[in-house]
């Protein structure tokens, strides 16, 4: 008789088109899932506070969605090197599954059970599940990564198309084993005392069934457009799906065939290559987040922190209307448009002098889709320190980003209708201060 097999859940908060759990239903046996909250494994970075929101309600859905499969989903806090062995001997599982994850530290743990449970005679396999493409499968001619968007892009169209994506797997037989369990509320990721994720509330709800719905609405209404609107933020024209690939609600093959069918949208899939080549960057630079990707920005000469300035622009009080529509939109609903995540940016790293890394934390801490590849990507793509990045004398000037890209003020009023053009720096000073520091890196050279 088959035994049971474990499906290790980690940013795949979803039962269609998941490999490691098509996987283990097709075995016949009984089919346990697991999610470690991993708060402890060195290196592994601590989730946000949006994050964490997020995540509480999305393994509440994913829970409902395993039930209806027979499939317990056992929730576990600790290090996960620890737990994997114990929950797999627990659920008297002799099979141990999981989609890949590509960050540095989480691959060291996952290789550490890997061979610990090969060892004790278990079958595991780990599987492709997240992105497009494998990061070893896109290479140059010499076989390097690329860093430049356009060839690394024209290389992943060149290999073959993206699979199609797998249903939902029937069933699971019912297993014997108990296996003890958290309960979700006692991790406590949702924010209390005080509770400030009422505008996340109010903008999501998290979970697969709500993805798909949200997927079926952008294709349907959204995609046709989004070459010509996805600039303009009080338009609401990008699909908002970021949050649905960081966790895994959607898989980048279901969004992309969706996308393909619907005959849409080159410059859509253009996007989610952005996805693919900011993970692929992670793969590459594992210290993505903390270190410069051109090493001469390491002589940036960043001035004193300005205390003052980066509370300013954390709520959204920096006097630059666009900058403060985004901060606050972030604060609120934990998404910003991408245009304005650029302006913002932009305003804090080359007005305010401050250094990238402290925008990125914060981003980090706020924004629903926050994930270890793209948003250390995009800030040092901003900074002008990353790969393929902006150039360093490209200073987004947020008066007239606002006039071209929000020339009715239906996002500065939607958000901070009350924010003068009063800017708590002088924009064109700052910008040549800025300038003037980008070229004592580049004279460093
Ligand atoms: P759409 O325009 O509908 O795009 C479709 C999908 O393509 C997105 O859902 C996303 O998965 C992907 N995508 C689009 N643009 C990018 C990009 N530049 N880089 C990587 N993927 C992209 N995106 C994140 O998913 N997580 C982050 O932590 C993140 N941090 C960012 C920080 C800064 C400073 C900047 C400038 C951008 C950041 N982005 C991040 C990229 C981008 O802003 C968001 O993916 C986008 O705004 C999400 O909205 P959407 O789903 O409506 O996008």
């Amino acid at each position: 008789m088959t035994r049971a097999s474990l499906v290790w859940f980690r940013d795949d908060l979803r039962v269609t088109d998941n490999p490691a759990l098509s996987a283990a239903a097709a075995r016949g046996g009984a089919v346990v899932a697991l999610y470690v909250l991993d708060e402890e494994s060195e290196g592994i970075r601590p989730l946000g506070g949006a994050a964490r929101w997020w995540l509480h309600h999305s393994l509440a859905s994913l829970a409902g969605g395993l039930r209806d499969l027979g499939i317990p989903l056992v929730l576990r806090r600790g290090q996960a090197t620890r737990i994997v062995p114990e929950v797999a001997a627990q659920a008297e599982a002799d099979a141990i599954f999981w989609n890949r994850r590509y960050g540095a530290p989480e691959r060291l743990v996952d290789a550490e059970i890997k061979r610990r449970l090969r060892s004790e005679g278990n079958q595991v396999a780990s599987f492709a599940a997240s992105l497009l493409h494998e990061p070893w499968t896109v290479t140059t001619g010499s076989g390097g990564h690329y860093s430049v968007f356009t060839p690394f892009w024209r290389a992943c169209q060149n290999r073959p198309a993206p699979r199609a994506p797998l249903p939902a797997p029937p069933s699971a037989a019912a297993g014997s084993a108990r296996v003890p369990s958290d309960d979700l509320d006692d991790w406590q990721l949702r924010p209390h005392a005080p509770d400030w994720a009422g505008g996340l509330a109010e903008t999501w709800e998290p979970g697969e069934p709500a993805a798909r719905r949200q997927l079926q609405r952008f294709v349907r209404s959204g995609l046709a457009d989004y070459d010509r609107a996805r600039d303009e933020p009080g338009l609401e024209a990008t699909s908002m799906l970021s949050p649905r690939l960081r966790w895994g609600e959607l898989s980048p093959f279901t969004v992309w065939h969706e996308a393909v069918a619907a005959e849409g949208g080159s410059r859509f899939l253009t996007e989610l290559g952005w996805r693919e080549f900011a993970w692929h960057t992670l793969d590459r630079f594992p210290d993505l987040a903390t270190r410069n990707l051109r090493p001469e920005f390491d002589r940036f000469p960043w001035p004193c922190l300005d205390e003052d300035a980066l509370r300013a622009w954390r709520r959204g009080r920096t006097g630059v209307p666009l900058v403060d529509a985004g901060m606050r939109e972030l604060w609120e609903t934990g998404h910003m448009h991408n245009r304005v995540r650029m302006v913002v940016a932009s305003f804090l790293v080359k007005n305010l002098l401050i250094d990238w890394r402290i925008g990125e934390q914060w981003f980090w801490d706020t924004l629903v889709d926050a994930d270890a590849a793209s948003n250390p990507f995009n800030w040092q793509w901003v900074a002008g320190s990353g790969a393929d990045a902006a150039p360093y004398f490209r200073v987004f000037n947020p008066v007239r980003q606002a006039e071209k890209f929000d020339p009715q003020r239906r996002y500065i009023d939607r958000w901070a209708a009350d924010s003068r053009d009063e800017p708590i720096v002088d924009l064109r000073e700052t910008r040549r201060a800025a300038l003037r520091a980008y070229d004592e890196v580049k004279s460093a050279r």
